[in-house]
């Protein structure tokens, strides 16, 4: 089979054209970076996990009618996607002070904010990805009002779905990073969740112990990575351990 032809290279993913017009191929690397690339490694098996643990997630988010990019998952590191404008602002949701907002507000990590807090970040490595307002981005037009109002409605109804999804497998969903595209269908044009959800881009805690499960543990060598993201998969119950048993769904926590 002719190999794809390669659209974009990115820090984790890879684009490639998709086999029909208007898709694309999502690659699943195993690369990690921090702190804007300047820390830089390899998580054995993370492509694989994220490819798994995103498709789990957008299914389940496309089930309560949030409009995702995701078709299906093609095998192993790939999926097949809408193909989307992306807005570039990156979503922030908090609901637990930790990493930046801990250091720049002086709250100790591990606060319960006194509501979830959306904050909006201009993508653009060479400024190392600043934080804007929602005053920025309608002025400088990266995205428009009414689609800023999408992007509100759809975050929030996200974070409460995938807080309570969490929680039900024993994991604190402390915060997370989303993106948003444009998709144009029907010659209508409409905001839908793209880019990925996964450990590499949500603090994942253990409920019990607040154990981190996620790119924390890269970004401040903690050890036992693959571990952290192969356990997220298999509470999420997507993990195949011992064959199709494990494949069942989420396991509930007590
Ligand atoms: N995040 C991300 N990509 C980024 C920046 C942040 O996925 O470029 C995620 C990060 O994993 C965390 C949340 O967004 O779940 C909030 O990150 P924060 O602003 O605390 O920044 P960080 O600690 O990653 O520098």
């Amino acid at each position: 089979m002719a190999r794809r032809r390669q659209l974009y290279e990115g820090k984790a993913k890879i684009l490639f054209e998709g086999p029909e017009p208007g898709t694309l191929v999502q690659y699943f690397k195993d690369d990690a970076t921090a702190f804007n690339a300047q820390k830089k490694g390899t998580i054995t098996g993370k492509g694989v996990l994220n490819n798994r643990i995103s498709e789990f997630l957008m299914t389940k988010l496309a089930e309560i009618n949030i409009p995702t990019h995701f078709i299906r998952r093609l095998n192993m590191r790939e999926q097949l996607i809408k193909e989307v404008e992306i807005i570039p602002i990156e979503v922030v949701v908090r609901n637990i002070a930790a990493g930046s907002i801990a250091q720049r507000l002086g709250i100790p990590e591990g606060t319960r904010l006194p509501r979830s807090i959306v904050e909006y970040y201009y993508k653009n490595d060479q400024l190392g990805d600043p934080m804007v307002a929602e005053e920025h981005i309608t002025a400088f037009g990266w995205a428009t009002p009414p689609d800023m109002d999408d992007i509100v409605h759809l975050t929030l109804r996200i974070n409460d779905f995938l807080t309570g999804l969490f929680l039900g497998v024993g994991i604190t969903l402390v915060d997370f990073k989303l993106e948003f595209g444009r998709l144009y269908e029907n010659e209508e044009m409409r905001i839908v969740l793209a880019d990925e959800i996964s450990p590499d881009n949500c603090r994942l805690w253990d409920v019990k112990t607040n154990e981190k499960m996620d790119k924390d543990r890269f970004r401040r060598d903690l050890g036992k990575i693959e571990e952290a993201y192969q356990e997220v998969a298999r509470r999420l119950g997507i993990l195949p351990e011992a064959g199709a048993r494990d494949m069942k769904g989420p396991e509930t926590m007590q």
